[in-house]
């Protein structure tokens, strides 16, 4: 048997740091470190992943200002602030002080292209996940990195409807970026990717459409956008608020937050995935139901090119959004 996606694995691996290319620092401890100082030990492994919490946030390089935007840090930070809640994890930094700080790294490491800021609180003192944890400091550890766009590069994704259900909100929330939500997010992924899928869509107990494994879902019908309620299992996206506005205020296509059921994904005539890490990525099928013309559609479009625009700072609407480095 080939390895699925084997093409995809040594691309997506460069984007990781390596011994031989890493940033020159992070931030751990409350205090900028260089990379190899960083260091722990090797029986921390295990249960300081599980309540550990994290963020990812997104700068864009502008080639023409020859600076970067540094995308909705605000509104990250104070989804950390409330994940961190949700774990009964105190913070002993302020949200102002991890926002100077990644501005700071981003800048001691000298990023000059699209980049990826990653901060990554967790309980440091490695409490087994079977013991009770009220109101305990995290420790935050936060790294940036390059991290290219892909928005306008004309792809789009095949997806299957995974056969595993979403978490929901009274087994393990989605609400709360946790890191061990994500190993939901692994059994999804791997599936599709076994399958020869790019990724998949993810139905919640009710077995209305949730989410994908790290994005939300928007599908067009008849120039109406539609896409699941905050309480159909998914993560309170920022890029899905920030969607649902464009769409309506920029681009005049009236958005409903309504359950979507699976056939409506089969049917749509537009859907697409969008998320910081995901940018607006459109769908091309669906359990093999080719949507529109299988490929970006008209709205689909228009949105990638204004909301990239956005992020870009090409585009001067929404600048109270955009952080300057
Ligand atoms: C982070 C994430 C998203 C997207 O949220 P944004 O705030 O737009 O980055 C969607 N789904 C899951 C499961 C996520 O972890």
């Amino acid at each position: 048997m080939t390895t699925p996606r084997a093409d995809r694995m040594p691309k997506e691996a460069a984007m990781y740091p390596s011994p031989q290319n890493h940033p020159a620092y992070l931030w751990w401890q409350g205090r900028q470190v260089a990379w190899d100082e960083a260091t722990v030990h090797v029986t921390s492994l295990g249960w300081t992943g599980i309540s550990a919490v994290f963020e990812g946030i997104r700068a864009y390089w502008n080639a023409e200002q020859q600076r970067l935007h540094v995308f909705a840090i605000d509104a990250h930070l104070k989804r950390l602030a409330q994940s961190m809640k949700l774990v009964r994890m105190t913070s002993p930094y302020s949200s102002d002080e991890i926002k100077q700080a990644a501005i700071k790294l981003l800048r001691d490491n000298e990023l000059q292209e699209d980049s990826y800021i990653f901060p990554l609180a967790y309980f440091p003192s490695g409490i087994p996940g079977y013991l009770a944890v009220y109101e305990q400091p995290g420790e935050v550890m936060m790294t940036t990195r390059p991290r290219e766009s892909s928005m306008l590069t004309g792809r789009a994704l095949h997806c299957n409807i995974s056969s595993w259900r979403r978490i929901s909100d009274n087994t393990m929330p989605p609400r709360a970026k946790m890191t061990t939500n994500y190993q939901n997010s692994r059994f999804v992924s791997t599936e599709a990717s076994i399958n020869g899928y790019d990724t998949a869509i993810i139905l919640n107990d009710q077995g209305k459409v949730a989410e994908s494994p790290y994005a939300c879902v928007f599908i067009v019908r008849d120039g109406v956008a539609y896409t699941p309620p905050v309480t159909a299992g998914v993560l309170e996206s920022i890029t899905r608020d920030i969607v649902m506005q464009i769409l309506q205020e920029e681009l005049g296509v009236p958005c409903r937050e309504r359950d979507v059921d699976r056939t409506e994904m089969y049917i749509a005539d537009e859907a697409f995935l969008c998320g910081t890490f995901a940018e607006i990525t459109p769908i091309a099928s669906v359990d093999r139901y080719t949507l529109g013309s299988g490929s970006a559609g008209p709205i689909t479009s228009r949105l990638e090119q204004l909301f990239h625009d956005v992020v870009r700072g090409r585009d001067d609407r929404y600048s109270e959004l955009r952080t300057i480095v």
